[in-house]
């Protein structure tokens, strides 16, 4: 399943309306990027991000802030983004310091800019199939499975990991669109066992190579969340290849769409304040 492909074609479609947007109203949608500390991998997601806003016609408001920051000034920062008319979406990007208080800083982000999907708002409105907008990993995984036509209704769908920003809302997703629905953790006992029953795998265990080809049912679907040090995701993939009728690869897979989705969301939220 190729991301790549999917996320240029939704790329493409949000570049039209960002450029839509701008006819009516003089302005390009606007992202805030919010970035505490320094940290390698981080300022490069953040910076990739930026990028492809630009290509895509969005603005990009970047808050660069201290290591040091306080999880009281973090907040009152993303408040007045919240509160600022000319920014439609906020990305406070993961993880923050682990000083700072990460749910208070989400928490902080108006419901209607979460284009990443991170607040306790966004996931309640995907666990109760209420508008809101995804968190963009698994929204971005749920429009794979779409591409490739694959319906989650009645099937076993196994997800490994239960983070807020990835496990827990994929689940959510899943069961709001009829797929009977298993979470798995650190603490699951006979994994292996449990994935040999599921119709869809979804790994987002962040450990190299960790779900083996041998787990899979032959012709599960596979969507391999997981991105580890040297490019590596969470299934061995040329294990995996020969069960599964369809299998995302890393890289190129679930993570191109993680962006498009946190694109097309930012120009959601923009038009939204039209009315
Ligand atoms: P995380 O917060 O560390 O969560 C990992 C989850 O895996 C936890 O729920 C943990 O269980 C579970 N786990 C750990 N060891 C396990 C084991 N032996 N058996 C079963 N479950 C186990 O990680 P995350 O932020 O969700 O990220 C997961 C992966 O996705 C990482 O590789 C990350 O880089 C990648 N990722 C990719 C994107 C993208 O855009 N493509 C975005 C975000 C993350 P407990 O809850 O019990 O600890």
């Amino acid at each position: 399943m190729s991301g790549t492909e999917l996320a240029a074609e939704i790329v493409r479609t949000t570049a039209d309306r960002a450029a839509e947007f701008e006819r009516r109203t003089g302005t390009k949608p606007c992202l805030a990027t919010v970035l505490v500390g320094d940290d390698p991998a981080s300022v490069t997601y953040v910076k990739m991000k930026r990028n492809r806003c630009a290509k895509a016609g969005i603005t990009s408001h970047h808050v660069p802030l201290p290591e040091e920051t306080t999880t009281e000034q973090l907040v009152a920062t993303i408040r007045e983004l919240s509160a600022d008319p000319t920014v439609h979406g906020i990305l406070l990007q993961h993880p923050v310091p682990a000083h700072i208080d990460e749910r208070a800083a989400f928490e902080a982000i108006a419901a209607e800019k979460d284009v990443d999907g991170v607040t306790m708002h966004s996931f309640a409105a995907m666990a109760f199939k209420e508008k809101g907008f995804a968190s963009c990993t698994p929204g971005g995984i749920m429009r794979l499975l779409d591409a490739y036509d694959v319906d989650p209704s009645g099937k076993h769908a196994v997800v490994i990991g239960r983070s807020p920003i990835l496990g827990k809302p994929a689940a959510m997703l899943l069961l709001a669109r009829d797929a009977t629905v298993t979470v798995c953790h650190s603490r699951t006992k006979d994994l292996p066992s449990i994935v040999r029953t599921a119709d869809i795998v979804v790994a987002a265990v962040g450990r190299a190579e960790f779900v083996r080809g041998d787990w899979l049912k032959p012709g599960a679907v596979v969507i391999d969340a997981g991105y580890n040090e040297g490019n590596v995701g969470d299934v061995a993939f040329d294990e995996a290849l020969p069960h599964a009728s369809l299998i995302t690869p890393v890289p190129g897979g679930v993570g191109p769409t993680t962006i498009a989705l946190l694109l097309e969301q930012t120009v959601t939220a923009a038009f939204a304040t039209l009315g």
